[in-house]
Parts: C-alpha cells; sequence; structure tokens
C-alpha cells in the first residue's frame, strides 16, 4: 500500500476550511499567519510559497515578511516582538534554515509558545515531552497522522526512528511514545542500523541521506515512513529506496507525495488553534 499523503493532506484541509467558516461566524475573525523569510534559499522560498498558497485557500490571512540574508538578527527580533503583540496575529513561522549571524535559538524563544506554529519552543517541547497539550511540529505531527490513519491502535508497536533532530526524530519519538509504542530513536552513532530496522513494525526516516534504507533492512509486513527530502540527478528522494522497501513493507509513503503535504496541513492546523487560544 502507498500511503497517499496529498490525498490525506487534501482532506485534513478540507476540515480545516469548513472550522474556518465555523470560526469566523463565531468571532467575526479568521486565523491570521504570518511567516518569516530570511535570504533566498530556493528550497525555502518553495515552502514558503506553498505554506501562503494552501493558508489562503482554507481562508486564513497569510503574509509573508521578507528580509535579505544580510538583515541584523536584531531586526527580526524586533519584528517578532511586534507580532507577538498584535492581536491580529495568530500565528507566527519563521523558515528556517537561517544564516548563521542570526541566532535560531534566540529567535525561536521569542515567539510567544501561544503563536508559535511550528512547535519549536521549548514550552511547547517541554508540553509535547510530558504529554501535555501545545503546538506539535508539523512534520512529526503529519506522519502520525498517516500512521494513525493505517492503523488505529500503535500501542506495543515496535517504532524505530532513524534521526535525532529537535525538528522531527525527537518530537515524533515522544508522539508514539503517547501512543503506547516501543520507541527505538537511532542516529549516526547508532551500530548495526540495519539489525534495528529489521526488528521494527514501524520506521520512520528522518535522516537526510537518499535511499539509506533498503529493502532488506525491513521487515515484511512494516509500515515505513519516509521524511527525507534530498535532492539528486535522478530527481528528489526520499531516505528509504522506495523500490526495494515497497516490495516489503505492508504500508509506505512516496517522495514527493507523502509527509510534505500533510507539514503543510498540520501547520495550517496548528494556526486555526493559536487563533481559538487567542479567542476563546
Ligand atoms: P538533521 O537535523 O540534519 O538530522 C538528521 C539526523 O539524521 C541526525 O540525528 C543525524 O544523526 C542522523 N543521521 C545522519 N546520517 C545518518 C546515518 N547514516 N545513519 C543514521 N542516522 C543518521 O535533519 P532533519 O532536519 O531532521 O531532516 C531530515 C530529513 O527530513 C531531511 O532530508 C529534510 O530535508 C527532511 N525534511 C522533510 C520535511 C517534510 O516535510 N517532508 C520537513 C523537514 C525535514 P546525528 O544526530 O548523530 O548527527
Amino acid at each position: 500500500m502507498i500511503i497517499d499523503g496529498k490525498k490525506s493532506a487534501e482532506e485534513l484541509r478540507k476540515e480545516l476550511k469548513k472550522k474556518i467558516i465555523e470560526l469566523k461566524s463565531d468571532f467575526n475573525a479568521v486565523p491570521a499567519l504570518t511567516v518569516i523569510l530570511v535570504g533566498d534559499d530556493p528550497a525555502s522560498k518553495i515552502y514558503v510559497k506553498n505554506k501562503e498558497k494552501f493558508a489562503k485557500e482554507i481562508g486564513i490571512n497569510s503574509e509573508v515578511i521578507r528580509y535579505p540574508s544580510n538583515v541584523e538578527e536584531k531586526t527580526v527580533l524586533e519584528k517578532i516582538i511586534e507580532l507577538n503583540k498584535n492581536k491580529n496575529i495568530s500565528g507566527i513561522l519563521v523558515q528556517l534554515p537561517l544564516p548563521e549571524h542570526i541566532n535560531k535559538r534566540k529567535v525561536i524563544e521569542t515567539i510567544l509558545p501561544n503563536k508559535d506554529v511550528d512547535g519549536f519552543h521549548p514550552i511547547n517541547v517541554g508540553n509535547l515531552s510530558s504529554g501535555y497539550k501545545g503546538n506539535i511540529p508539523c512534520t512529526p505531527h503529519g506522519c502520525y497522522l498517516l500512521l494513525k490513519g493505517i492503523e488505529k491502535s500503535l500501542s506495543g508497536k515496535h517504532a524505530i526512528i532513524i534521526g535525532r533532530s529537535n525538528l522531527n526524530g525527537k518530537p515524533m519519538a515522544q508522539l508514539l511514545l503517547k501512543e503506547n509504542c516501543t520507541v527505538t530513536i537511532t542516529h549516526s552513532k547508532t551500530k548495526d542500523l540495519k539489525e534495528e530496522c529489521r526488528r521494527a513494525d514501524i520506521i520512520i526516516a528522518a535522516v537526510g541521506r537518499p535511499k539509506l534504507v533498503k529493502g532488506d533492512w525491513v521487515k515484511k509486513g512494516a509500515i515505513v515512513i519516509d521524511v527525507g527530502i534530498n535532492k539528486t540527478d535522478s530527481g528528489i528522494v526520499g531516505d528509504v529506496d522506495f523500490e526495494e522497501v515497497s516490495k516489503v513493507a505492508r504500508a509506505i509513503t512516496p517522495v514527493p507525495g507523502g509527509v510534505g503535504p500533510m507539514t503543510i496541513a498540520c501547520l495550517l492546523q496548528n494556526t486555526i488553534e493559536c487563533f481559538k487560544k487567542s479567542n476563546f
């Protein structure tokens, strides 16, 4: 089974669009998302363009503030503080990566946790790891929803996560622990990654290494979620060797068309949640 992330994202966006119509009639206002884009990294520009397009499509007011790559850190921080104070703005997202002279941590911690649609603020990270409500990082949330779409109960499953980034691997582990999975987090220093993977019922690959996960790394019937987006001479590929793994896995996400569209849909969902928090 190929997991159709595009279709799942489309369904989620339809639901969100309905929610926004209801919110509009209740509050006479709609959620608003502001994205800050620094520099002109081509991938970031595409991500931001898509975020803006889908936000507008479902009725979220969306605005992109663009700065040149040599913008001073102070300018970005002051803009965030201004947006924090603006009652009409529900969510703030600073597109990563940032140029080296801008301190990513400072930027993330300046965004009010209630407006942090990426779920990267330490308060939101803490909420997730404590099992409390808060904004969940969009990519792992998207992976989680895709998994739940296949298997209602993940309880007791052995899940392996390849990659331990704050963006993907770590929040993914928290989400799966909450579902009563037994979670193994692996990384570049893990010994015998292949053997670790072969034991898993669920594999989440968030590495950034083209086609790292091979067919003989995967137990027959496992579910494989490929987060990776890698540019190669033959186009965009994931961290999983799709051709090989799709022959053994019970279900697998393609790249593109798997996790990517769900990431954006989850961002829109977070924006709506932030709006609700500021209005209820
Ligand atoms: P990252 O911050 O670079 O982290 C990569 C992780 O993979 C690190 O924990 C690293 O280990 C581990 N790793 C690297 N090489 C490895 C190897 N050979 N074996 C095992 N582990 C290895 O990357 P990220 O931001 O999490 O992104 C991962 C991938 O997801 C990238 O391709 C990115 O483009 C993609 N992505 C996709 C979406 C989407 O919407 N689909 C969103 C975000 C990111 P160490 O910690 O030991 O260095």
